[in-house]
């Protein structure tokens, strides 16, 4: 048995792995229709908006690139403070789509203040919720009520990649405006579905734009429970199985997650780890190396119980190591992975 204690993809839940189990359906049918629009109503409960979820075929990445291109056009300004590689990753995306974009630079770890984006002039904010390369987690409806005090028009763009499931999140309460996240997170799905979530706001705010990933053509085919194109249909059925489970328990879910990632960060305390983001999310524990320990020596030893990890990346590849339980374990397997923790690290740091 194998311990994927990796930010994504994750340890699959159960009702994921039934419901790929089941028979292929053909998604111009009755019945993958109906699953298709139990999907997309579970997704909108959880998302914890009024407006529509799109369900996209893709990763996450895909996500986020159909947000950038569905709601601002080219050479629109949008502010995109850079905290970690998800965040760079949206700078990216709004850049290559022509986008006149405004970073502004935190070092890897640290979260932006919302007096930051205070700034006017702007149509659009793009921010990470829960930034997954550095473990931080920022105040989201914070900064979007400090972006829109400067920018009454402006839309917020919001990555809950790696929130959605598994922390409190929701659009209108949160002032976003869209938002978007992937199958192999919180949803403890395998790869391959991106959801985009739309608000009233951003619902109105969409225009026709490029072609497989056109939003209001899969607004129309979606509404109908169709997808303008094949879909990954077995990965939705795997996706409103998990939801139909979590949701009527979603508080509980919630505060499984948050314990189980103090757990971890509780262990690396006690190990005299440093953690590296300064505002913890639940969705992952990220810690520096110890002084003289390469990377390579703690991927080994976990890897010898049988547990794959993450190092860094960007900037802190080499630098950090990172563990989630954001897959389906129990509060059990929590305890028998903090203890595995603990006993990787008697061998990388022998007492002296
Ligand atoms: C995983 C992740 C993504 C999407 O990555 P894909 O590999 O394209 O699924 C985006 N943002 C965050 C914060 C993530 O953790």
């Amino acid at each position: 048995m194998e311990w994927l204690l990796t930010p994504g993809p994750v340890r699959l839940h159960p009702k994921a792995q039934e419901a790929l189990a089941r028979p292929q359906l053909h998604h111009r049918t009755e019945p993958a229709r109906a699953l298709f629009l139990k999907a997309r109503a579970l997704l909108r409960e959880a998302f914890g908006t009024e407006g529509e979820v799109l369900i996209l075929t893709g990763s996450g990445t895909l996500a986020m690139e159909a947000l950038v291109l569905n709601l601002f056009a080219p050479g629109e300004r949008v502010l995109v403070p850079v905290y970690g590689k998800f965040s760079e990753r949206f700078a990216e995306i709004a850049q290559a789509h022509g986008l006149a974009v405004e970073r502004l630079d935190y070092p890897y770890g640290a979260v932006p203040r919302p007096e930051d984006v205070a700034r006017e002039g702007f149509r659009g904010l793009l921010l990470v919720h829960s930034e997954t390369s550095t473990g931080a987690l920022v105040d989201l409806p914070a900064l979007a009520r400090a972006f829109k005090a400067a920018n009454p028009e402006g839309l917020v763009g919001a990555d809950m990649v790696t929130s959605l499931l598994v922390r409190p999140v929701a659009l209108e309460a949160f002032g976003v405006d869209a938002a978007v996240s992937g199958s192999q997170k919180g949803l403890m799905c395998p790869p391959g579905l991106g959801f985009v979530a739309l608000s009233p706001r951003a619902l109105e705010a969409l225009r026709p734009r490029g072609y497989y990933l056109d939003l209001s053509r899969e607004r129309k085919a979606q509404g109908e429970g169709e997808s303008a194109w094949t879909p990954a249909i077995g990965l939705v059925g795997a996706v409103a199985a998990v939801l139909e489970e979590v949701m009527p328990h979603l508080e509980a879910h919630l505060a499984l997650k948050a314990w189980q990632n103090d757990l971890l960060y509780g262990v690396g305390e006690e190990l005299g780890l440093k953690a590296v983001p300064a505002v913890r999310s639940p969705a992952v524990a990220a810690f520096y190396l110890p002084e003289g320990v390469p990377y390579r020596a703690v991927k080994e030893a976990f890897a010898q119980r049988g547990a794959v990890i993450a190092g860094g990346q960007g900037p802190l590849k080499g630098r950090i190591f990172r563990l989630s339980l954001m897959g389906h374990y129990d509060r059990y397997e929590a305890l028998g992975v903090a203890a595995l923790f603990k006993e990787a690290f008697a061998d990388i740091l022998p007492a002296s």
